[in-house]
């Protein structure tokens, strides 16, 4: 049965989406088979991938609000292993339309309960807030992946979703843990940017990544190239960071099997 992760911060633009995006892409160069959920009505996941949504197409807007099968509205991306279910803006209106359900916060976690043994991860893409639809997605999750950008208040936020967290947990989804924090953005060259590294190592010394991902052009430019950054320029900072990330993390799961394989051939 895949595991369930939910990327998220209520702050936009801390790298969510790159994060969603790009280390989904290298769990699948490693084998893994993976499932984005793109949660957010931006559909910058969908968009980023390559993967346009024509009318009639079903989204995971339709999954939660209309009972599509959620394997009606996956697709295929051009990463082998790599599927999506894909956003719509139309999935604004979900957060309304949930509101008077019966069990409304448990919605998305039926819609993946019937697709979750065919992949080993499925990561969601969590839009920048705290409302329904991340509560959702955190009830769905087994865990949390909690990119933050490494600036000036970078730490400014996480206790308000550490709160999150804690609530979910109590209330909704007892099993719910933090599967690591992300430093993203990192300039090497900004004598402000070690200064808050430092900082944050010390206050997260158990969930912090020792991978960070540095800030890097080929990462910005791959959602315009509508491909992860290992696809669009494999020898790249960027790539490598995501990389070794990726194995960073099969690690903290027990399950470097094949990411071993995948890097030796
Ligand atoms: P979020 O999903 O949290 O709103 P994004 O992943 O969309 O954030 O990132 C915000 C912007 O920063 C995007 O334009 C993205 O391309 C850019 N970006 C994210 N990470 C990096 C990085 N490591 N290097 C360069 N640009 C980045
Ligand atoms: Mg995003």
């Amino acid at each position: 049965m895949g595991k369930i992760i939910a990327i998220a911060n209520q702050k936009g633009g801390v790298g969510k989406t790159t994060t969603a995006i790009n280390m989904g892409a290298c769990l699948a160069v490693l084998e893994k088979k993976i499932l984005l959920v793109d949660a957010d009505p931006q559909a910058n996941s969908t968009s980023g991938l390559g993967i346009e949504t024509l009318p009639g197409q079903p989204t995971v807007y339709d999954c939660m609000i209309n009972n599509v099968p959620a394997a009606d509205a996956i697709l295929k991306t051009a990463t082998p292993n790599l599927s999506i279910l894909p956003s719509h803006i139309d999935l604004v209106g979900a957060e309304l339309e949930l509101v008077s359900r019966m069990r409304r916060e448990y919605t998305l976690q039926t819609v993946l309960d019937k697709v979750r043994d065919e992949y080993d991860y499925i990561l969601i893409d969590c839009m920048p807030s705290l409302g329904l639809l991340a509560v959702n997605a955190l009830t769905a999750a087994d865990s949390v992946l909690i990119p933050i950008q490494t600036e000036i208040y970078a730490l400014e936020g996480l206790q308000k979703l550490k709160n999150t967290i804690s609530l979910v947990k109590e209330h909704l989804n007892p099993k719910l843990k933090i599967e690591g924090i992300i430093m993203t953005m990192y300039d090497s060259r900004l004598r402000l940017a070690n200064m808050i590294l430092e900082e944050v190592r010390q206050n997260l010394t158990d969930t912090l990544y020792t991978t960070i991902i540095h800030r890097n052009s080929k990462i910005s430019e791959s959602p315009s190239m509508k491909a992860p950054v290992i696809m669009y320029d494999a020898a790249s900072t960027g790539s490598m960071n995501f990389m070794q990330l990726a194995l960073e993390f099969l690690k903290r799961n027990d399950d470097e099997k094949g990411g071993k394989l995948a890097v030796r051939s």
